[in-house]
């Protein structure tokens, strides 16, 4: 099977998080397709082996199964709230990528040792403790062998498409989920009075907040607010309005002491509306994304040896969080990113609506996995 065409079948399939079934059934059928005996896991969730015939270590690689919400593109229904999955981080590439992997080591059997698990996993953008990979954790995916490394990658517009780029230590921030709530005792439309508008406090904390930022280091915690939510009727003052976003850092607990910086901040301001209710309340996201050493320069010269190592970068810590972190709170491994930058004039950044990358790196991805496993499980030191 083609890479192209797994990528557009999955891509055709977006699903949420939590609701890929869909999804899992396509990858079910075509890992049967290769001759592998896949099992689902947490729901939406698949895992298969590869299992070479001499023995030998087994290494895990992992791809995303989830797309994003994004209104409707028909605008009568987007106007209903209608939303529509799409996916627009570039899991259905790393999962056609995975199934590419799949291919490749099924050719090699008889030549590398141990196993390979592929991890197809479910709901990566939920920011939760609750994630799918925290589920496949906790179902024991790095068990019955264990697994002894595990490896992923992520596409990035941060550098030309089929360049790659990995580090040890730090790749991706932590990260919190933060709700700012302002509620009121609501009214009638007609009144003015700023005092008492939960609206306009609303709008003018998260501009200020806004602005402290442009003053702060972002190594040391970035807040970003992407859903505001309240109301029922254009003169009905709602009873509380809310915004949710995320505080993220590069540094162990940087998130949690943002969090704590911005609730001090948000309660000076609530001083004044002082008959509005304001707070700001935060849940644990996603932990700090830290590669493991070896793995890391493993990873590099594996990479070397897929793309030439002109086009092996290292790069800045990222501001994006990725659930594979909880992976590497019990295993080592990396990530690594596999650049998608085109030169024809489209949208390559994650999580944009119109987001679109080139099919021409996924031969690239696959050929970066097969080289971890190569140098793992193929005799290669
Ligand atoms: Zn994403
Ligand atoms: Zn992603």
């Amino acid at each position: 099977m083609n890479l192209r065409t797994w990528r557009s079948a999955l891509h055709e399939r977006a699903e949420l998080a939590w609701q890929e079934t869909r999804t899992r059934d396509y990858v079910v059928a075509q890992l049967k397709g290769l001759g592998l005996e896949p099992r689902c896991l947490a729901g939406t969730g698949v895992v298969a082996d590869v299992i070479f015939e001499r023995p030998g270590p087994c290494i895990g690689f992992r791809a995303e199964l989830d797309a994003l919400p994004f209104p409707s593109s028909d605008p009568e229904a987007a106007s209903q709230g209608l939303i529509i999955a799409r996916h627009a981080c570039g899991h259905d590439m790393h999962a056609a990528m995975l199934l590419g992997l799949a291919q490749e080591l099924i050719c090699r059997r008889t030549v590398f040792t141990g196993r390979v698990r592929l991890l197809f996993q479910p709901a990566e953008e939920v920011l939760s403790e609750d994630s799918g990979a925290a589920r496949l954790v906790a179902a024991g995916v790095l068990n019955n062998p264990r697994v002894e490394h595990i490896y992923a990658l992520h596409v990035s517009p941060r550098l030309p498409a089929g360049d790659v780029a990995c580090r040890a230590g730090v790749l991706m921030a932590e990260c919190r989920r933060v709700t700012l709530t302002v509620k009121s005792r609501g009214g009638h439309g007609a009144t003015v009075g700023s005092q008492t508008d939960p609206v306009i406090a609303l709008a003018r904390i998260l501009s200020q907040l806004a602005e402290d930022a442009q003053e702060k280091d972002p190594g040391q915690g970035i807040a970003s607010f992407c859903m505001v939510a309240g109301g029922t009727a254009a003169n009905v003052r709602p009873m509380a309005v809310r915004a949710e976003g995320t505080a993220r850092a590069t540094v162990h607990g940087g998130a949690e002491r943002h969090v704590n910086r911005l609730r001090d901040r948000v309660a000076t301001l609530a001083l004044n509306h002082p008959t509005l209710d304001i707070s700001l309340d935060s849940v644990p996201g996603y932990p700090l994304l830290v590669n493991d050493d070896a793995a890391a320069a493993l990873t590099v010269v594996a990479l070397s040896d897929a793309v030439g190592s002109s086009r092996v970068h290292t790069m800045s810590p990222s501001l994006a969080s990725e659930d594979f972190a909880f992976y590497l709170l019990h295993r080592p491994g990396a990530m690594f990113l596999l650049g998608i930058q085109d030169s024809k004039a489209v949208n390559t950044t994650l999580h944009s609506a119109d987001f679109h990358a080139p099919n021409d790196v996924l031969e690239t991805g696959v050929r970066c996995f097969v080289a971890i496993a190569e140098r793992h499980l193929g005799g290669k030191q």
